[in-house]
């Protein structure tokens, strides 16, 4: 199932929490929503799931607008708010029963609800109650209240703020295997996040998209032009300084650090040199951009 938003905007008074974004998920992609806090990742995710209205925009699920038909849109949809809202008063599984029953029909209830406890792996807590839970089992409620009406776009606003480092692992795994078969957006401020569950990333920042591509792409054309490499013996300076396209180089004897003219790959010249030298290359690498330095690069403005 598809998401496209055209346009999006939403004021709060004179602050424009969204303003004018536009962007299309195709069924099947498990998409990062990046930005740092107060970008509008959390506006927009209450938009697109119809907990609040925008100023102006569309919002289309596998092109059908939501303001034509949310009541049956939102089948389509699991969302689990920021700050995942639970009745801690009330027993996981009945938890999950009441609310597969808002989409549902009776009969297909008690299969739903184990399919969600199976999915999530919340085994033999579903019989707990929820306040009685750790933070990782509320938060895997989340995800199963999320997911237990089968839809096949999930819509998770910070699913790991909050958890020890052994959950955050959990729940990124547990994301992983729900986006082999739904389309998932899921807002991070954290990059080791996106970096671990997603294969694109959307940045925002102040209410606009700074940045829209795979992680791939985005890593690679925000590459560093330095090369780190190092010989197996000393190598004047200078004569480094003659390879071709090289611009300034850093470092003496055996380990040079390289800046290259422009985006110049010049890995093979270096390899080129050696055999000409005589002398053996150790290591060689090309800086990548990190998706961390592109967020603060693109965020910091
Ligand atoms: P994020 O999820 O990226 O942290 P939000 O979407 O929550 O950002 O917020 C975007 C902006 O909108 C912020 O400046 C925030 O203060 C403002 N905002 C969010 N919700 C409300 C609200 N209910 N009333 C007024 N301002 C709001």
């Amino acid at each position: 199932m598809s998401v496209r938003v055209e346009n999006l905007t939403k004021l709060y008074g004179e602050n424009k929490a969204v303003d004018n974004i536009s962007f299309n998920i195709n069924s099947g992609e498990v998409v990062g929503f990046l930005g740092p806090n107060g970008a509008g990742k959390s506006t927009t995710m209450k938009i697109i799931t119809g907990c609040i209205a925008s100023d102006s925009g569309e919002v289309f699920i596998n092109g059908v607008n939501i303001k034509d038909d949310m009541t049956s849109l939102k089948k389509t949809i699991g969302y689990l708010p920021e700050n995942n809202p639970l009745y801690l008063n009330m027993y996981v599984k009945e938890y999950l029963e009441y609310s597969a029953q808002m989409y549902l029909q009776k009969s297909e209830v008690t299969k739903a609800v184990e399919a969600a406890v199976e999915a999530v792996g919340l085994g033999e807590h579903q019989f707990k109650k929820i306040g009685e839970l750790s933070k990782g089992y509320k938060q895997r409620t989340g995800i199963a209240r999320a997911m237990v009406h089968n839809p096949s776009i999930l819509i998770l606003d910070e699913p790991t703020t909050g958890l020890d480092p052994n959950q955050i692992v959990e729940i990124r795994n547990l994301i992983k295997e729900l986006g082999k078969e739904k389309t998932v957006i899921l807002s991070t401020h954290i990059m080791q996040e996106a970096e671990a569950v997603c294969n694109r990333a959307i940045i925002i920042n102040k209410g606009k998209i700074v940045a829209d591509n795979s992680l791939s792409n985005l890593e690679s054309e925000n590459a560093g032009n330095v090369i780190s490499v190092e010989f197996d013996v000393e190598i004047p300076l200078d004569k480094i300084q003659q390879i071709s396209g090289v611009k300034q180089v850093k470092g003496d004897g055996k380990i040079f650090s390289i800046t290259t003219e422009g985006d110049k790959d010049i890995r093979k010249d270096i390899f080129d040199f050696a055999v000409k030298e005589g002398v053996s290359v150790l290591s060689m690498t090309k800086n990548k951009g990190t998706l961390e330095k592109i967020f603060r690069e693109l965020t910091t403005k």
